[in-house]
């Protein structure tokens, strides 16, 4: 089965080809970032009328990659939520006039089983159950994963999410969106032990998290430091991003390492965008070689948002896809409510 994937949850227009039998066969992304920045954040009227001159030129793109005809298509699957409505309905009524056309099933996709299952594009892929930390712009959750579908949350963040806080202290310092890779790459070149920054709920004794304390850490910070122009030198910026990344990294390792051995399980899956963070995947790793677990990771390239975990988990769902090309999209959607597949 062939499965075209369509993702436009937020600013970036994803598409992919995905082939039951044979795997992934292309993925083409555009990201809108450098339109927002001038307006400091996503618009989201401008997010949507982008995703329509950008669907069906990615579409064609990732058809011609893979040799394949649109006719060639044998179900669509694109994000119905949670995101932002407008840019969702993009998703949700080429998706549905495609399959009209064509005469294919249709299936809505959840943006965070699509995260959460990316790890399953990657060689070799784990086996369930597993452990799975989502680390987004959005969303930090640790769940036990039994099955497509068994979803267990077992802790959350209560505030900010890991890849917010990224983003946040990054803006504090001065860098642009998105913070996490620039942060990652001066940390690269700083002294993680020149400033003692929290390590939140460390020892709450559960699964959640909260990172908005350690932004906050990171506005004082900033202050006592700042030169008589309100910036921060080159080495003690680098300094600053050391420390914030060495903390965040330190309590996402420790809760998953608490979450193996709550539950018993032997394997982590780490999802979402602050899943390409190198120093996370070193601190893993390294935990993952000591305590003799596997972890496992999506190819770097789908940690953030694409459209190849929308195509791979509407495959894993084509028994719910459907032909009466009835839509609606679900800005709000809660991952638990998923039935199994
Ligand atoms: P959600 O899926 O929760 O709705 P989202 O789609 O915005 O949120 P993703 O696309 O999965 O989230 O990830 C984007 C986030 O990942 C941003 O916050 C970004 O800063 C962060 N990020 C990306 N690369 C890195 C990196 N190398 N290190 C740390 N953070 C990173
Ligand atoms: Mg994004
Ligand atoms: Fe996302």
């Amino acid at each position: 089965m062939l499965v075209l994937g369509i993702e436009s949850s937020c600013d970036e227009t994803g598409i992919a080809l995905y082939d039951t039998d044979t795997g992934l066969l292309a993925h083409r992304l555009h990201s809108q970032i450098a339109m927002h920045t001038e307006y400091g954040g996503v618009v989201p009227e401008l997010a949507s009328r982008d995703h329509i001159r950008r669907v069906l030129p990615l579409t064609e793109a990732c058809l011609a990659e893979a040799g394949k005809a649109i006719a060639d298509v044998d179900a669509i699957a694109y994000t119905e939520g949670p995101g932002l409505a407008g840019a969702l309905l993009v998703g949700a009524s080429v998706a549905n006039a495609l399959g009209f056309a064509l005469q294919k099933p249709v299936i809505g996709v959840h943006h965070l089983e699509g995260h959460l299952l990316s790890p399953l594009l990657a060689e070799p892929a784990p086996q369930f159950p597993f452990i799975a930390l989502l680390v987004s712009g959005g969303h930090t959750q640790l769940m036990a994963v039994r099955g497509i579908g068994q979803y267990e949350l077992l802790g959350e963040t209560v505030d900010d999410a890991a890849g917010e806080a990224f983003d946040k202290s990054a803006k504090l310092l001065g860098l642009s969106y998105p913070g996490g890779p620039q942060v990652s790459k001066l940390a690269d070149t700083g002294d993680a032990t020149r400033f003692k920054l929290p390590r939140p709920m460390l020892h709450s004794g559960d699964l959640d998290f909260s990172f908005s304390g350690l932004k906050t850490a990171v506005l004082n910070l900033v202050k006592k430091e700042q030169q008589d122009d309100g910036t921060l030198d080159n080495a003690t910026r680098a300094d600053v991003c050391a420390a914030f990344q060495e903390a965040i990294v330190e309590v996402l390792t420790k809760k998953c390492l608490a979450a193996l051995k709550q539950t018993g399980m032997k394997r982590l899956v780490i999802a979402g965008g602050v899943g390409a963070n190198r120093q996370l995947r070193a601190g893993l790793d390294d935990a993952a070689q000591r305590r003799r677990f596997e972890v496992f990771y999506p190819p770097l390239a789908l940690c953030t948002d694409n459209g190849a975990m929308i195509a791979f988990a509407g495959a894993m769902r084509l028994k719910y896809a459907a032909a009466d090309y009835q839509f609606g999209v679900k800005p709000r959607w809660d991952l638990a409510s998923l039935p199994a597949a």
